[in-house]
C-alpha cells in the first residue's frame, strides 16, 4: 500500500510511529529523499516523532514533472467528474477524522476539540469547491453586434502550489487541495515543516481515492529551500501561500519577478473592542477563547482587546479578563482539561517570555497576569498571559507575538477604539461586543480589516466565503475559499464569435 512515512530500517509504518522518515510523493510514488533532515518535535512530549527530509531541487522536480504530466488528462476530466472526485475525498476525510483529528493535536499541539473543529472546517472546503460545476459556468452577451456574441470560459490555471503554516497543518491544506484540483489543476502541497503530519495524510488520503489519478496531487516535504524550488520552477503557475507577513511578502515579490499567479495570506493583529454597553459575561469568555485558545497561535486570535469606556468601566473589563484567565488550565492538547496547549516550540514560548519579561521592565505597561509556569517536558508551556499598555505603537500593540498573550489598551469612545484598530498594519480580523446596532454598524463600516465580528471573538468565515484578509495580513489580490478560489485557480478566456 502507498504510504507517506518509512519507518528507520524498515519498508513502511503508519504515520504516528515514532522516528519515521517522511516521505514525499510524486507522480503516485512516495519516496524517502536523500540528504538533510529535521525532527518533527511532539510539542507536549517533545518526542521526536517523525524525521523531515529538507528536500531541493531534486525533489521539487519530480513533483513538478509528475504534476505536469498528469495535468492534460486531469483537466480533460468534466467538472461534473472532478466534482465527484471531490466528494469521494470528503467521504474519505470523514472516515479518517479521528486519525487526522489526533495527528493535528500530537504535531502541532492544540487539544483534541480545536483540532476537530479544524479537521472539519477543512472538510467543509472539500464541500463547498464540490459545487465546481456551477462555480466554473462563464457567462454570456448575445448580439454585441450583427450575428457576433461574446462568451468566457474558465480553465485551470495548471500546476499550482501551496506552502502553509504550522498553525493549522490540517485546514489550510484543505483551503487549497480541493479547490484547486476540482477547478482542473494538478495540486503540490509543502507543508510546514514544523508539523507536517497531516498535511502529508491529507495527500495521502487523496492518492488513494481512485477518481483522483497519481500526478494529481503530489507533497515535498522541506523548508526554505524547497519553497525556492517550487517558486524559481518555470513548470508552477501559482503560488498559494499561508505563513508570517514577513515570509508571505518574499513570496509575493519572488512570484511578481518570475510571473507566477499569487496569493500570499500573512500575519495578523486583531482587536476586538469592548463597548461600554456589552454584556460581560458573554464577551468574556469569547476574548479570552479568542485569545488563549490554540495557545493564541492563529491568525485570527484576538490579541489586543480595546476597552472602551470610563476609566471604571475600563478597570471592570481589565478585573474581568484577569479573572477568567487566571482560571485556564495549561497542559498537553490530548489532555481534555487543557485550555492553553504547548506553544510549537521552546523558542515560540521564549518570544512570549521575553515580551512579558519586557512589558515587566516598561514604565509605559503593566503586567496584568504573569503566565509563565514550568515550560513542561518539551519547554513549550507558559499559561494565559494579560498585560496592558499606554503606548499605542509599543510592540505589544502592534506586533504579532502569536502567544497567550493578551494585550489591553483603553480608548475613551468608539471613535478613539477605530483610530487603535486602523493604526495596525494588519487587516485580519476584528470584533465589536456590543448591544447597540448603531455602534455595531459603525465599526462594520469604518475597521480596517478583512473579517469582522459582532458579539464574535473568532470571526472565522465559512468555507463558501473569502478568508478576506486586508493590508499586510494578504498579499495579492484574491483570498483562499469560496469564489474567490475559483477566481484564483482558473483564468478566464474570453471568446468572441461571429455566425
Ligand atoms: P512561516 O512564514 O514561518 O512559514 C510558512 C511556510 O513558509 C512554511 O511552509 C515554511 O516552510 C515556509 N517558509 C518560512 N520561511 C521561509 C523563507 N524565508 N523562504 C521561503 N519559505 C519559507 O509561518 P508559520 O510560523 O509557520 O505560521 C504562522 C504565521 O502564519 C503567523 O504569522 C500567522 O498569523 C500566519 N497565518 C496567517 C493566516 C491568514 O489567513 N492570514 C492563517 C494562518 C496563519
Amino acid at each position: 500500500m502507498a504510504t507517506g512515512v518509512e519507518r528507520r530500517g524498515s519498508e513502511a509504518a503508519p504515520a504516528q510511529e515514532p522516528a519515521a522518515r517522511l516521505a514525499n510523493l510524486a507522480g503516485g510514488e512516495w519516496r524517502v529523499p536523500e540528504g538533510e533532515w529535521l525532527e518533527d518535535v511532539d510539542p507536549a512530549s517533545g518526542e521526536t516523532a517523525a524525521l523531515v527530509p529538507l528536500s531541493g531541487a531534486a525533489e521539487v522536480e519530480a513533483a513538478v514533472s509528475a504534476a505536469r504530466a498528469a495535468l492534460p488528462g486531469w483537466r480533460a476530466v468534466p467538472p461534473q467528474r472532478r466534482a465527484r472526485a471531490v466528494l469521494r475525498l470528503r467521504e474519505e476525510l470523514l472516515r479518517r477524522r479521528e486519525e487526522l483529528v489526533a495527528l493535528v493535536t500530537a504535531d502541532m499541539g492544540k487539544t483534541l476539540e480545536d483540532a476537530d473543529g479544524e479537521v472539519g472546517r477543512g472538510i467543509e472546503s472539500v464541500e463547498s469547491a464540490a459545487a465546481i460545476p456551477h462555480l466554473l459556468k462563464g457567462e454570456t452577451l448575445e448580439g454585441v453586434a450583427e450575428g457576433v456574441d461574446v462568451e468566457t470560459v474558465r480553465q485551470p490555471v495548471g500546476v499550482v502550489a501551496a506552502i502553509t503554516p504550522f498553525n493549522f497543518p490540517a485546514m489550510i491544506p484543505l483551503w487549497f487541495l480541493p479547490y484547486a484540483i476540482a477547478c482542473g489543476n494538478t495540486f503540490i502541497l509543502k507543508p510546514s515543516e514544523r508539523d507536517p503530519r497531516p498535511g502529508a495524510l491529507i495527500a495521502e488520503i487523496a492518492a488513494s481515492i481512485d477518481e483522483i489519478p497519481p500526478g494529481v496531487v503530489n507533497l515535498v516535504h522541506g523548508g526554505r529551500k524547497a519553497v525556492e524550488a517550487l517558486l524559481d520552477h518555470d513548470g508552477v503557475d501559482a503560488v498559494s501561500f499561508v505563513g508570517q507577513a514577513s515570509t508571505a511578502r518574499l513570496i509575493a515579490n519572488r512570484c511578481a519577478q518570475t510571473g507566477k499567479r499569487v496569493q500570499a495570506l500573512g500575519g495578523a493583529k486583531n482587536s476586538l473592542v469592548v463597548m461600554p454597553d456589552a454584556e460581560l459575561s458573554g464577551a468574556v469568555p469569547a476574548i479570552l477563547a479568542s485569545a488563549f485558545g490554540a495557545a493564541g497561535q492563529r491568525c485570527l486570535a484576538g490579541s489586543v482587546c480595546v476597552a472602551v469606556g470610563d476609566r471604571d468601566r475600563q478597570d471592570a473589563v481589565v478585573g474581568a479578563l484577569a479573572e477568567g484567565a487566571r482560571g485556564l488550565v495549561t497542559g498537553a492538547g490530548a489532555d481534555p482539561e487543557t485550555d492553553v496547549c504547548p506553544m510549537v516550540s521552546p523558542e515560540a514560548r521564549e518570544r512570549i517570555e521575553a515580551a512579558l519579561a519586557a512589558a515587566a521592565g516598561d514604565a509605559s505597561a503593566t503586567v496584568v497576569l504573569d503566565g509563565r509556569c514550568d515550560p513542561g517536558p518539551a519547554g513549550t508551556l507558559i499559561g494565559a498571559s494579560i498585560v496592558e499598555t499606554s503606548d499605542s505603537g509599543s510592540d505589544l500593540a502592534r506586533e504579532e507575538l502569536f502567544g497567550p498573550l493578551l494585550t489591553v489598551v483603553r480608548a475613551a469612545d468608539l471613535e478613539a477604539a477605530l483610530a487603535f484598530v486602523n493604526g495596525s498594519r494588519y487587516g485580519n480580523a476584528g470584533a465589536i461586543f456590543t448591544a447597540s446596532g448603531g455602534s455595531a454598524r459603525r465599526y462594520r463600516e469604518g475597521a480596517e480589516a478583512g473579517m469582522l465580528g459582532v458579539n464574535i471573538g473568532v470571526p472565522a468565515p465559512v468555507a463558501w466565503f473569502p478568508f478576506a484578509g486586508w493590508k499586510d495580513s494578504c498579499d495579492g489580490d484574491l483570498h483562499a475559499n469560496g469564489t474567490d478560489a475559483v477566481d484564483f485557480y482558473t483564468r478566464k478566456k474570453v471568446v468572441t464569435s461571429r455566425w
